[in-house]
């Protein structure tokens, strides 16, 4: 059995046609996080024909194979959906990987994600994952100290830290190596990112995500 590597969700045997390094893609780990819920597990189950039957949006089940499936998000897509994964983990094809908190979770994703030419080479994505816009929105919503900032290399002292668009100096992003409230401010500050349109609340991180209780 050939696995992708710890930071994935999904150990991969041979099944289907699908390569097996689309499902390290981010969109594709979504989908897998989502055949994790309870909710989309499978109805009924052929183990002969490897077909399953799911829950769909309407009144009529979705019929699922390890290579097609009727529901939308195939349909538009032609990819796996969260049904394909959550049958090839059913039949024993891949193994979901359960982190333990939602925070696990969502740092599973945002490894995820590739370099891009966005600013400070992050994935758009990267910035709508939930975690991140936690710290989005402290970016707007706090006070910071900002010293020494430069437009033309893209650079400040907030809050004591050395930030650039790619890295800062404090902790959170020592232990992520994801954008803090730091380098937000700064994109902010170099007009890169607008003021969000949502409120925080929804975004606070829960409790028992240890990891980040650190200083943000
Ligand atoms: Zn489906
Ligand atoms: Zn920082």
């Amino acid at each position: 059995m050939s696995t992708t590597g710890i930071d994935t969700l999904v150990k991969v045997k041979h099944w289907a046609q699908w390569p097996t390094d689309l499902h390290n893609k981010p969109e594709q780990i979504k989908r897998q996080i989502s055949a994790n819920k309870a909710k989309h597990q499978p109805l009924e189950v052929n183990m002969e024909t490897q077909t399953g039957t799911f829950a769909g949006s309407g009144k009529k089940p979705y019929s699922t194979t390890l290579s097609k499936c009727n529901c939308n998000d195939f349909v538009k897509r032609k990819l796996p959906c969260k049904h394909i994964y959550s049958l090839a983990n059913y039949l024993g094809y891949i193994e979901l990987y359960k982190p333990e908190t939602e925070y696990d979770e969502s740092m599973v994703l945002l490894r995820a994600y590739e370099p891009t030419d966005d600013w400070g080479k992050w994935d758009p994505g990267v910035h709508k994952v939930w975690s991140q816009k936690a710290r989005y929105h402290r970016a707007f919503e706090e006070e910071f100290d900002i010293a020494d900032f430069s437009k033309e290399n893209q650079f400040a002292k907030i809050n004591g830290y050395s930030v650039s668009l790619e890295s800062c100096s404090c902790p959170d992003f020592h232990e992520r190596q994801f954008p803090c409230k730091h380098i937000y401010r700064l994109a902010a500050e170099l007009e890169l990112i607008e003021e969000p349109k949502t409120a925080s609340r929804q975004y606070e991180i829960p409790e028992g995500a240890a990891m980040i209780t650190i200083k943000l």
